[in-house]
């Protein structure tokens, strides 16, 4: 069996007056996401995790943020088209794990949820995916509440 892995960043402004998509789900917010999809930067780093271990180039390669196809697209359109792409080449997804960095809203209480929309998109279980949140403590662009960044590292596999 063959083993790749790889990591994923993104990162996104956040503005009053916009949805704040995480993680496949719409949480309640007074500040959202600003970007030319729906924003979701913990989709948009595990595409670049998934699309990185399959050495498949990055989310912007394949889905233009000057395309307007992509304009206001749920993200969890592209993690279902990545993992399509994936399996074209023979891989699957092991596991994934991610790390989410905002000050607020609180992201643990939201995170089985999150799971349970991501796990078929990228068809594995619920069990093989990890989401972690942190703060940035008050440090930085993310510390101001300027912008939310996202971390994620995917593990696949080829028999
Ligand atoms: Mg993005």
């Amino acid at each position: 069996m063959k083993l790749r892995i790889g990591l994923g960043f993104d990162v996104h402004p956040l503005q009053a007056g916009h949805d704040l998509w995480l993680g496949g789900i719409k949480l309640p917010s007074e500040k959202g996401a600003v970007g030319h999809s729906d924003a979701d930067v913990l989709i948009h780093a595990l595409c670049d995790a998934l699309l990185g271990a399959a050495n498949l180039r990055d989310i912007g390669f394949h889905f233009s943020n000057k395309d307007p196809q992509w304009k206001g697209k749920g993200s969890k359109h592209f993690l279902k088209e990545v993992t399509r792409m994936l399996f074209q080449k023979g891989w699957k997804v092991e596991n994934v794990d991610c790390t989410l960095t905002l000050e607020n809203p609180k992201i643990n209480p939201h995170i089985p949820e999150m799971k349970k929309v991501l796990a078929p998109l990228m068809n594995i279980s619920e069990e093989d995916i990890s989401i972690k949140a942190t703060t940035n403590e008050k440090l930085g662009y993310v510390g101001r509440e300027e912008g939310v960044n996202a971390l994620a590292v995917a593990l696949i596999s080829k028999m």
